[in-house]
Formats: C-alpha cells, structure tokens, sequence
C-alpha cells in the first residue's frame, strides 16, 4: 500500500487516450507511459512516438480508496492499482470486478471498457479504461 491522495485532479482529460490505452515510446530512452506526450519526461527527448500498449498486466500495488475526488463518491470504495503492462510499461489505473479484500499484489488483470463518471442528477456518464481480475487463463 502506498499513500494516495485524493486530491490530484480526475483523469477525464486523458480518456480517449486511455480507452485505446495509447501512450508514447521515447526512442532514446526506451521509456513508455500513458498519456501520449510530445516530449519524453525521462530524458527531454522529443523523438517519441504513440505506441499501442499490452492489455494486460499485473498489479504491483494497490490502494483503496474511500474518498474520491467529486464526481467518483459513486465508486468508493474503489481500488487504485499500480499496474505493470506485458512490456513493462507501468501506469495507474482503477480496478473494476474485484472486492477490494481480494487484490493481491501480483494478480493478473486485463484491461475492459467501464464506466468512469457518473454526474449528478442524471448527469454525463463517461466511458473509459479500467482493469478486471483475468479470469480464464
Ligand atoms: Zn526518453
């Protein structure tokens, strides 16, 4: 577990990015992520370009987290997992399909289309990444 904080900002503006779980690969460094950039903020290097990354992965930490930034107080208490892709790529996520007790560090867990934000009063429901326990293997 590590300590997070409910504060940093909802990841709305990089949503259709991360449905299609496109980041970037630096072509200098080797260094991927999420969301795509311009310039690499590992070595300054703008020779980047979008990559497609793996589906699955699997967790490396986790949190639950009981106060969600607003627009989230529908979910909690939701898990907050640090998730290593195939390629090694490592990218926060929300874990969907799994009862917090059960996550475990390790566990295998693929990416799956959810929704993200519910507004207020029949407000925009949003679409985005999350990732489920793999169930068959
Ligand atoms: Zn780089």
């Amino acid at each position: 577990m590590w300590a997070f904080n409910p504060s940093i900002p909802p990841i709305k503006r990089e949503m259709p990015s991360r449905y299609r779980l496109e980041g970037f690969e630096c072509h200098d460094c080797g260094f991927r992520s999420l969301p795509p950039r311009q310039v690499c903020p590992r070595c300054g290097s703008r020779n980047v370009s979008r990559v497609r990354l793996p589906r699955r992965g699997r967790v490396l930490q986790h949190a639950v987290v009981h106060s969600a930034p607003r627009g989230y107080e529908f979910y909690t208490p939701y898990v907050l997992a640090l998730i290593e892709l195939e390629d090694g790529t490592r990218i926060f996520s929300q874990l969907t399909d799994v009862d917090p007790e059960e996550v475990t560090q390790g566990m295998e867990v693929e990416a799956v289309l959810r929704k993200v934000r519910v507004g207020g009063h029949g407000g925009p429901v949003a679409y985005g990444l999350k990732f489920r326990p793999v169930l068959e293997r």
